[in-house]
């Protein structure tokens, strides 16, 4: 079994990357059986796991068919929205570079009178 983020090499049953800590057992929306993450149906009901909803151009989130069939009509649903963010390690090297950087330009002599105390 591998982890479905970063490919590493997790061992059957875990539930979360031993690398990168993503969440490896996928819940089913149907039923809330736990599957194994590479899993695109439950297996305990075959509800689709694999949704993914669009924005349309007007604004509005398109949900897939096979999500549509399992929604009770006209009855309120309560959708939770995982948006994918890009994970740029370069960007994030960046980040964590400026942030020591000010950090260590804003500490001036002033501040060197904590160190005596
Ligand atoms: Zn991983
Ligand atoms: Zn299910």
């Amino acid at each position: 079994m591998e982890c479905p983020q970063c490919q590493f090499p997790v061992k059957a049953g875990a539930k979360y990357c031993g690398r990168c800590g993503a969440p490896l057992d996928r819940l089913c929306p149907r039923c809330q059986t736990l599957n194994p993450a590479n899993y695109h149906f439950c297996h305990e009901c075959g509800a689709p796991l694999d949704q993914e909803a669009k924005g349309t151009a007007e604004g509005k989130l398109e949900l897939p068919d096979a999500l549509m069939k399992l929604l009770p009509a006209n009855e309120v649903v309560r959708v939770i929205i995982l948006v994918s963010e890009p994970t740029d390690m370069e960007e994030q090297a960046a980040w964590s570079r400026l942030t020591a950087e000010q950090f260590f330009t804003g500490y001036s002599e002033a501040d060197a009178v904590y160190d005596s105390i």
